[in-house]
Order: C-alpha cells, then structure tokens, then sequence
C-alpha cells in the first residue's frame, strides 16, 4: 500500500467548498531512501481544482531535512556512478512495468490534484513512460567516441561520465510526464538527484518514486523535498548540486537560470509559450478545425504546447463560425467525470487572473466570439471552471497576446499572405511550439524553414518530439543550450571527459622537445 494515502475517493461537491478534512495528510519528503513526514510547522493545501477539497497538505522542507537529502545524494553517487550501466538500465526496465501496472492509480491523483480529464491524466503518464523505456537503453546513448593513431602510436577517445548530484524543479500543468522527463535520465547515467515537485500537485512525484524504489533504485539515488521559492533558490545556490533541470514560468526559470548558474551550476530551463497555428485557406477544413479545438482547449488551455493563437490567412477567416460551433459541443466537468472534455483551471488565482485577460481583450477592441467566463457546471459550483473562450480581431500589442494566458482560450488574429502570417509569429518573443495547416508543400516547406519556432507542426496541432529527438523550445521559451531528453537530455547529465593516450613511443625514450605537439 501507499505510505501516501491520498483521498481521492474524497471527491466532493457543492455542499462544501474548501471542506476541510479533520486530518488532510502530510506529503512526505524522500530523503536517503526513506519516505518521511517534514518536520516543518510550515505547509500549503494541495486543493482538488474541481471542488476546493483539501486533498493533503506539502510542507515547506527544513534546511535541515534538505542538507540531509543533498548528503544522502551525494553518498549515493559513490556506489551509483559504479554500477554498471546495465544494472542501471534494469532498474528502468522494471520501472516502466510498474508504472503500466499502476498508470490508473497515478491517472486518478493527477485528475485529483491538478484537474485534467482522466484520459489525459493517462496521457501525461504515458508520455513520461515513454521516457523511462528510452532511458533503458543508456548504455548506447551514453557511449563515447575513439580515433587511433591521432598521432604516432597516440589515439583519443571520449567518455560521458555521470555529473553527481543533479536536482530537477518542476511546474503544475505535467504532474508525472515532467518529473519523467528528468530523473530517468538523470539517474540512468549514473548520477543522483534531488526532484522538487509542484506544490500544487505533488502526489504524482511520490508515487512515482515509490515505483521506482519498489523497482530496485537505491537509497539516495532519488531523493524528493517539497517547497517553494525557499527550497528552490537552496538548491540553486548548494555546491554540491552539478546541474539544474527546471520547467515552468519564465519569471521562476530565468530568476533559477541566473542564480543556479552564476554557482557556476549547469542549468536547463523549459519555460513559457504562445503557441501559434497558421491556417491556410487550401487546408482539410474538418481535420483543421478539430485540431485546433483540441489543441487549443485540451487540458483547458494549461499545456506548453497548446495552440492559443490562430492565425487566419485570406479566406480561412471565414472558418471562424465553424470554430466556436466546434468549441460550443465539448463538455466541461470535473476530470473525473467520463464525459469530460476538459477540466478546471489549476486555481482560483489561475481563473482570475484568465478572466482578467479576456477581459483586457475586449476592452482593447477584440470580439468575444465565445465567453466561458461564467460557465456553470452543476454539482462542481465552487470548481475552478472556464469554458472555451474564442477571441477574434486580436492584434499583437495587446495585452491578452503578449501575456500567456494558459487557460482554455484560443486568440484569433489575421493575414493577407503566409509570408505576413510567419512575420506575426516570428514578431513574438516566445518559440516553444507553431503549426501550419494547409496542403501546399511548397507552403509548408516555406513555413518549416522560416519559423522561428523550436518544434514545429506540419498538420499536427502539438508536435512534441518523441524521447529519441529532444524538447527543443527556442527564443524565451527555453535557456540552456542542451535540450531535455534525447541525446541533448544525455549529454545534459553527463560530463565528457577526452583522453589521450599513448603506448609506443614512451616518454623518456625520445628527446626533449619543447614546441606544440604536433602530428
Ligand atoms: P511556475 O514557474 O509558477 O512554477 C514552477 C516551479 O518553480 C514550481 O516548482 C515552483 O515552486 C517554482 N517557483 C515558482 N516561482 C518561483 C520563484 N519566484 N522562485 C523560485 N521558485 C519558484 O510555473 P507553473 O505555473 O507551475 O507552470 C506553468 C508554466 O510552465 C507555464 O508558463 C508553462 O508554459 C510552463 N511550462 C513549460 C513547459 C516547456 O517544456 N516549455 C512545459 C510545461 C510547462
């Protein structure tokens, strides 16, 4: 049985929001092996966004229970980084059954701590699975290089070796696919780790670690300490933490990025997005507009890589009626319920602060093709819900388009020609992700060479690359210059090292010279 035993079955109603249970549990902290209760006075509420129940509560982690995992880590690397790599892979074969054999269970505390539909809460599982069977082939992506006789009887060849101890800090919108994304990696390699998760939905990130200890990692090799602002400035500012993996904002990554790396600290930052679809009139009409809904709605808006701008050219304007007739059919409710297209919003600050931008929308000359704002969704009264929102005639200095608005709502901007389309995306600061719909070649041949976008979709609404490519967000949606997962997310975890060496010719047998070598 779970050490963690959340109440999902708890999933009340209207009758009573912010129902507080007598004794919500504690999240426990992951140190050296051991699950083990903080013994901070200081915690937040992780709150079901459907309801307002108070499902457990995660505590702001000592300094001292965080020193104790970071020297836990750090003696677990000694033996770690000698084991073989085989034996390492093993333990993420066993992994990967274990989360198959536990996905509903995992499915079920993400749909109760952070809202999306039960389906998708199984997609966000699966795609960090993904990750664990790619990192049970290490050993090949790990392997270094070797040329003979660079010079006389000299040959070089290069090693990855694992960094030590690495630490990854994670967002809300992925509770299990993110923390996927790093510590399989991480650990594979050979290193030891420290994960802080969201202190919004922290439950996935100790299931998780269950399974993974279940399935043979050892003592300290995987480590978690909830938090904040607190934690995550110490583990930028530890000296025995190598590398940095964060996802999330960009006002918490590029603060992270700076601070982690001014310890001189390797650091990735995956951050904010605003994701842009081109449709061009000669595209599949039906194919497109179905994407963009799902795209720009599915999981309410809170993905990277949602499609939150549409941009129309020449005729596809017209398809604006189609779009909100499209959004009006889906079906908002609590994740849990079967016929859910969508969930809430991760919180009420979240709603507030979405609705605020429509409302900015509007008030700076947009058109509210379709208003989600007051959605009713009977039996989840006090949830955080917002309907489909479709805004047209948006242009690019107002607010609602500069700010990502990670909610359910999809901006609807035009252009005369492809080449004006790609300016309007290019002109914006953020390249996590764009599409183009069309079914010209020579149109998708232009837009794949000419956006500035780091994955890009050729009728595909959100192209996110398989764990055999890497994550490759551009411009202000990524920092760092090796990306996550992939080769890059190998190479990210792991030092090379190039040896040299020589066994003819030894030193002491020829005489002294003393210019550059050379060959
Ligand atoms: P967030 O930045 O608020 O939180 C992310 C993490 O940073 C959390 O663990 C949090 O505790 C910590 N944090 C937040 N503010 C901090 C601060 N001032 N100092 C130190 N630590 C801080 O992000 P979020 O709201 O959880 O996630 C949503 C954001 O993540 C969106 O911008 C989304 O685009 C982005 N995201 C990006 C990707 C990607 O791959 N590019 C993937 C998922 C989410």
């Amino acid at each position: 049985a779970s050490i963690f035993a959340f109440r999902s079955s708890h999933f009340s109603t209207a009758a009573d929001p912010f129902s507080k249970q007598p004794n919500p549990p504690s999240v426990p902290n992951l140190i050296g092996g051991a699950f083990a209760k903080s013994q901070s006075s200081a915690s937040i509420d992780v709150i079901n966004p459907a309801t307002q129940e108070i499902v457990s509560q995660v505590p702001l982690t000592t300094t001292e229970e965080f020193k104790a995992a970071v020297s836990a880590a750090k003696k677990a690397f000694q033996s770690w980084r000698n084991t073989p790599v085989t034996a390492r892979q093993r333990v993420m074969f066993k992994l990967q059954e274990l989360i198959r054999r536990d996905i509903d269970k995992l499915a079920l505390n993400i749909t109760t701590e952070q809202g999306k539909t039960l389906k998708d809460a199984h997609g966000d599982v699966f795609r960090g699975l993904e990750v664990v069977e790619h990192a049970c082939g290490t050993a090949t992506l790990q392997m270094g290089e070797y040329v003979s006789n660079v010079s006389n009887g000299i040959d070089t060849y290069s090693v990855r070796e694992p960094l030590g101890v690495c630490a990854g800090i994670c967002p809300f919108n992925f509770p299990a696919m993110i923390p996927l994304w790093m510590f399989p990696v991480a650990v594979t390699c050979g290193n030891t780790f420290i994960l802080k998760p969201s202190e919004k939905d922290p439950g996935a990130s100790v299931i998780l670690a269950e399974l993974a200890m279940e399935a043979g990692l050892p003592d300290g090799v995987l480590n978690i300490v909830h938090g904040t602002n607190d934690i995550v400035n110490a583990i930028c500012d530890d000296d025995d933490i190598r590398a940095v993996s964060f996802v999330g904002s960009n006002t918490a990554g590029m603060h992270i990025y700076s601070r982690a790396a001014a310890k001189g600290k390797r650091v990735q930052t995956n951050m904010g997005a605003k994701n842009h679809a081109i449709i061009m009139p000669d595209a599949s009409t039906e194919a497109t507009l179905n994407a963009l809904v799902a795209a720009g709605f599915g999981a309410a808006g809170q993905r990277c890589m949602a499609l939150s701008t549409a941009v129309f050219v020449g005729d596809s304007k017209s398809w604006e009626n189609k779009l909100v007739e499209a959004a009006k059919g889906l079906k908002v409710n609590a994740g849990t319920e079967p016929d859910a297209d969508l969930g809430p919003v991760i919180s009420r600050q979240a709603k507030e602060r979405i609705c605020k931008l429509i409302q900015s929308g509007v008030e700076s000359g947009a058109k509210l093709l379709l208003d989600g704002r007051t959605i009713a969704v009977p039996g989840y009264e006090h949830g955080n819900f917002i309907g489909p929102t479709i805004i047209s005639n948006v242009t690019a200095d107002m607010e609602c388009y500069k700010e990502e608005i990670f909610g359910p709502v999809l901006l609807c901007m035009e252009a005369d020609s492809l080449d004006e389309a790609i300016s309007i995306v290019n002109r914006n600061k953020y390249g996590n992700g764009a599409s183009i719909f069309t079914t010209s070649g020579v149109a998708a041949r232009k837009f794949q060479t000419e956006i500035e976008a780091g994955q890009v979709g050729i009728n595909v609404p959100i192209p996110v690359p398989l764990p055999f490519f890497s994550f490759t967000g551009n411009k202000a949606s990524f920092a760092g210059d090796l990306n996550f997962y992939g080769k890059a997310g190998v190479n990210f975890f792991t030092q090379i090292k190039t040896v040299t060496q020589q066994w003819k010719n030894l030193p002491g047998s020829s005489a002294v010279n003393l210019a550059m070598p050379t060959s």
